[in-house]
């Protein structure tokens, strides 16, 4: 990899806070194996770039196989031995409270950093990512105490009772879409109910995975319990390889997600998937319009479509497509796209040249395949990675477009004339992750969230999240839920 200089302070322009920019300085970023900061032992960097830019950032270790066996062994060592295993869940409850207060402390820094390392707008960052992160730690800080076995009421000559535990070493891997907000969704569960921890950030933002280390340094949770390996693909794949490892919990696209779902079987690990979406977004004609709007624009363009259950499919009853394909037109022109630091902005940055391309050749496809593009006109940065809001009309069930994942800022809108048809054809993906429904009618409302098979649905609403929810997929969207007591289940064993 290249051992080139980060041009920090050019990359940091516009930084407000001394904090991040500090923390970039201090490059190249190291591993955090059993409380220690080291270097991968191969002494192989790679670079994070700012796509808003394509400045160098900073240098970061890339570990492999021999780091993640030191990673793993910390972690056991810190599972069998204690005192993580052997605290009471009163005190364990104090770190995941300090680690919340740490995240709000820090929140101007971790959401310049996100901003840097992702391209979303800070605003948002601050305001989703970084209290996100926050709320999630204090909510599984409160389970700690909460976690309960049970008395069975089985034959009386038997006293029969479940215990609840961790199930141990943890491996979790995370995108690039929410980087801290991923993180505390997978390490705040986990470390509820006494597990140690692996967390492999994805390559192209690590840095407040990093940050959140040093957070967890600062709170003094016990050496071990939280490594963090940072490193691409190969990194991940060597954790879900390894033998020690107890629990593998992956967050990104289904490709990958089979691919570890083969790697991990027949060994004693288990597995929690969230994948994939290609989530309908359902307008029926007595939908509140503009409220629609609002919610149909959050749905595909907030975080530049990088959002797993981004309402990408719009289904339009019949009656209402010109005045909604009308007001979108308008809508998406006021959207202001460019520099994620600036407070004003509403779409940031694609966060890679990769996915860009990507973003690209599915936006190609629908072209060729017929499908009619509209683009906002706003002007676009002449460095870094950008994609104008989009969407598509006269979309096809069979397009690409309709039923792959894209991961960018472009909408496909299709209509229908019935509930019924809108549930076929909403139904008709590989995905199941969530969908959005828009109606005044209650009842349609529940008949509807009966019938789409997604794991979240959203009625007069799109892309809200509170920690106490439970979220994950059908189908190829993965299985497994994160978020609330369904969250915390896969970290726990009965016996
Ligand atoms: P990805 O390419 O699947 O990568 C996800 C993570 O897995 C990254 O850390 C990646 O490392 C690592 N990885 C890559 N290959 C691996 C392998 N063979 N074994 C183990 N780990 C491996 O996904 P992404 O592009 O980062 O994220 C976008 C996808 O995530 C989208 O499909 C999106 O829908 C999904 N997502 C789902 C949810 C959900 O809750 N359902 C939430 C957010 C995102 P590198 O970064 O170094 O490649
Ligand atoms: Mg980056």
């Amino acid at each position: 990899m290249a051992a080139t200089t980060p041009s920090v302070e050019r990359a940091g322009n516009g930084v407000r806070s001394s904090a991040a920019l500090n923390f970039l300085k201090a490059s190249p970023k190291k591993l955090l194996i059993g409380g220690k900061w080291v270097p991968a032992k191969s002494g192989k960097t790679f670079e994070t770039l700012n796509p808003a830019t394509e400045e160098v950032l900073a240098l970061i270790a890339e570990g492999d196989k021999a780091d993640v066996d030191e990673a793993v062994k910390a972690a056991r060592k810190a599972f069998e031995e204690g005192p993580w295993s052997k605290m009471g869940p009163h005190e364990r409850a104090r770190y995941l409270f300090k680690i919340a207060d740490l995240i709000e402390q820090n929140a101007d820094e971790l959401a310049e950093l996100e901003t840097l390392d992702n391209g979303k707008a800070k605003t948002q960052a601050r305001a989703i990512d970084i209290a996100g992160s926050a709320e999630t730690f204090r909510y599984y800080g409160g389970w700690c105490t909460k976690i309960y076995g049970e008395t069975n009421p089985s034959d009386p000559s038997m006293f029969n009772y479940t215990l609840r535990e961790p199930v141990g070493v943890c491996g979790q891997i995370i995108p690039w879409n929410f980087p801290l907000l991923m993180a505390a969704w997978k390490i705040a569960p986990a470390l509820a109910a006494g597990n140690t921890i692996i967390l492999k950030p994805a390559e192209t933002t690590p840095l407040t995975s990093l940050m959140l280390a040093q957070i967890i340094q600062e709170a003094e949770l016990p050496p071990g319990v939280v490594n963090i390996i940072t490193g691409a693909g190969a990194t991940g794949a060597a954790l879900v390889a390894h033998g020690d490892v107890d629990k593998i919990a992956f967050t990104g696209s289904t490709e990958v997600g089979k691919r570890i779902q083969r790697s991990a079987a027949g060994t004693k690990k288990k597995l929690t998937l969230e994948l994939g979406g290609k989530a309908p977004n359902i307008v029926f004609e007595d939908a509140p319009i503009d409220q629609a709007i609002e919610g149909i624009i959050n749905g595909i363009y907030f975080n530049q479509g990088h959002v797993c259950c981004a309402g990408s499919r719009l289904f339009v009853q019949e009656s209402i497509v010109e005045p909604v394909i009308r007001k979108l037109r308008d809508r998406i022109g006021t959207l202001r796209v460019g520099n994620p630091l600036d407070k004003n902005t509403d779409v940031g940055a694609i966060n890679s040249q990769a996915q860009l391309d990507k973003i690209r050749e599915m936006v190609e496809s629908g072209v060729d395949e017929g499908a009619e593009m509209f683009q906002s006109a706003c002007a676009l940065p002449t460095r870094g990675f950008w994609f104008a809001p989009t969407f598509f009309t006269g979309v096809s069930q069979s397009n690409r477009i309709a039923q792959e994942e894209i991961f960018g800022p472009v909408l496909s809108i299709l209509t229908f004339r019935t509930a019924e048809e809108a549930i076929e054809k909403a139904n008709n993906t590989p995905y199941g992750l969530s969908a959005g429904v828009w109606t005044e009618k209650g009842s349609r409302i529940l008949k509807m969230a009966q019938k789409l098979r997604a794991g979240v649905i959203w009625a007069n609403t799109y892309n809200k999240f509170d920690p106490t929810s439970p979220f994950g997929g059908f189908k190829e969207s993965g299985f497994g839920r994160e978020g609330g007591l369904h969250g915390l289940a896969p970290y726990v064993v009965l016996s």
